[in-house]
């Protein structure tokens, strides 16, 4: 069997760990990977900012659903820190690359039974059937690649750009549309004013990174709400009683806010509720009608980001101590305009009331990854969409896929022996992000297929 992966960051590299430990059959694995840097770490793990902790417990991270504790223990064996860690702490996320990196490594010396792993450094450009009805994978490089299964692992998307190309134009070298690609605050100087695009967790990264580098000018981030994630705090466990799915999001969001009263009535915080509703997240998100997607995504979602995706106490405590030297202000609106000025750039917004405007020396993108695989860089999903092989969600955030992640073609028939394991399920999953969705789809993709050849066998 050929099983080709594409992308090897958390996703494909999570999906080939479990594809070694499971196969008992010869088989050659083809990991291919279009970054040069970050091999098997992906843009979350490769961080190169001075400030980058894991936005999730280490207790939490571990790839395998069946040992919690895999990642915890690999930092006691291999990490010193003057800190104590403890289950509840928040490493780096470099120290989460090394782990990914060092388990794939060893899955490849430790696997027997004629299973080979080949990293290939080059990106996937075009997917063909052979007459045979296996699939040639053509790489940027002129090679092709024959697999009988393929998986797509290529995980998140750059952001997608929501200035103007005219105002890109004017922005220059002063103006960084991939927050994940190096680092993007080498080359700005302490004295340089910066906007940043988005108030999410990349944001946060991004100006607790200029403090540890001694910024001294001011910092703006903008987006249309101005809310940032909420911090973590250790709440224990809740169980919510009733089914809460099939429902429509103005009952969802009423089931929801009684479940938090509830729980704080047993002094539990909202936390534990959003943690309750973890497992069955995607099975409320399937059960909802087009309307009520609709309906969240354009007014429930910002509150369900900010409460589920939620930063380190130590990020919150150094952006609330920005905020009130006055050095980091959060602001509300979406950009109309970028003038260059001779102090700098004349960044123009508004909200739904009014107009304003700020002088800026720089701004970096940190709106999140794209969904819209149509417009994307990527021309793998180009090709394979203009072949009919994939198919965009109603809502424009990411791609239709089947219940094991198989790829759901245009025509709606299912399309044989590929998978998607990662962020490209987000229409179909809706939370499908975190290393904890993550390492129950590479598990569940790696049984299927194992199971399907021993089918065939
Ligand atoms: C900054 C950041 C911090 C995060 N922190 C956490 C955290 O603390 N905890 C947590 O659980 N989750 C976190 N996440 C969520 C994160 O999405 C997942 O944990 C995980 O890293 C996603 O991995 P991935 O492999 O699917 O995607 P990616 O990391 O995007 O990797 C996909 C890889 O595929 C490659 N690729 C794409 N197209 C091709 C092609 N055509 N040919 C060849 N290669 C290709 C890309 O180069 C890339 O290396 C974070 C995400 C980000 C962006």
């Amino acid at each position: 069997m050929r099983i080709a992966i594409i992308g090897a960051g958390a996703s494909g590299t999570i999906t080939a760990i479990n594809l070694l430990k499971k196969l008992q059959q010869p088989a050659s694995i083809f990991l291919i990977e279009k970054r040069n840097e970050g091999l098997y770490r992906g843009a979350a793990y490769s961080s190169q900012l001075d400030y980058e902790p894991l936005n999730v417990y280490a207790g939490r991270m571990s790839l395998y659903n069946d040992n919690d504790d895999d990642f915890y223990n690999w930092i006691l064996e291999n990490k010193k820190s003057c800190e104590e860690i403890t289950h509840e702490s928040f490493v780096s996320r470099r120290w989460y690359g090394e782990y990914l990196e060092t388990s794939i490594k060893d899955a490849v010396v430790k696997k027997q039974n004629g299973v080979l792993c080949e990293t290939v450094s080059t990106a996937t450009e075009n997917i063909a059937k052979t007459p045979e009805g296996n699939y040639l994978l053509k790489q940027e490089d002129g090679r092709e690649i024959t697999a009988d299964v393929v998986i797509l692992a290529t995980g998140n998307e750059k952001p997608a750009d929501v200035i103007s190309k005219e105002a890109i134009q004017v922005l220059g070298e002063s103006y960084v549309s991939n927050p994940w690609n190096k680092n993007p605050l080498e080359n700005i100087s302490a004295e340089e004013s910066v906007l940043l695009i988005g108030t999410g967790l990349t944001m946060v990264d991004h100006v607790v990174s200029l403090k540890k580098k001694n910024h001294t000018a001011k910092v703006f981030a903008l987006s249309r709400n101005g809310l940032l994630p909420r911090p973590h705090k250790h709440s224990p466990a809740y169980k919510i009683e009733r089914e809460i799915s099939n429902e429509s999001i103005e009952q969802l969001d009423a089931n929801i806010l009684e479940e938090v009263e509830k729980a704080k009535s047993q002094n539990l915080d909202w936390r534990s509720v959003i943690e309750a509703l973890r497992p069955v997240t995607t099975k409320i998100w399937q059960a909802l009608s087009d309307e009520s997607k609709s309906a969240f995504l354009n007014k429930y979602r910002i509150y369900w980001d900010i409460h589920r995706h939620r930063m380190p106490p130590a990020s919150h405590n150094e952006i609330s101590e920005l905020i009130s030297e006055n050095k980091f202000e959060i602001l509300k609106g979406t950009i109309t305009d970028v003038l260059k000025t001779e102090n700098g750039f004349l960044v123009s917004y508004k909200d739904a009331s009014d107009s304003n405007s700020v002088i800026v020396n720089r701004i970096i993108n940190c709106t999140g990854p794209s969904g819209d695989y149509e417009k994307c860089d990527n021309p793998l999903f180009k090709n394979l969409l203009s072949k009919g092989w994939i198919k965009k969600d109603k809502h424009n955030i990411g791609i239709v896929t089947g219940a094991a992640g198989e790829l759901i073609q245009q025509n709606g028939n299912v399309l044989e022996n590929i998978f998607a394991v990662g962020p490209l399920r987000k229409a179909m999953e809706w939370e499908s992000t975190a290393i904890r969705e993550i390492r129950t789809q590479a598990e569940q993709v790696a049984i299927q297929i194992i199971s399907q050849a021993n089918a065939h066998a």
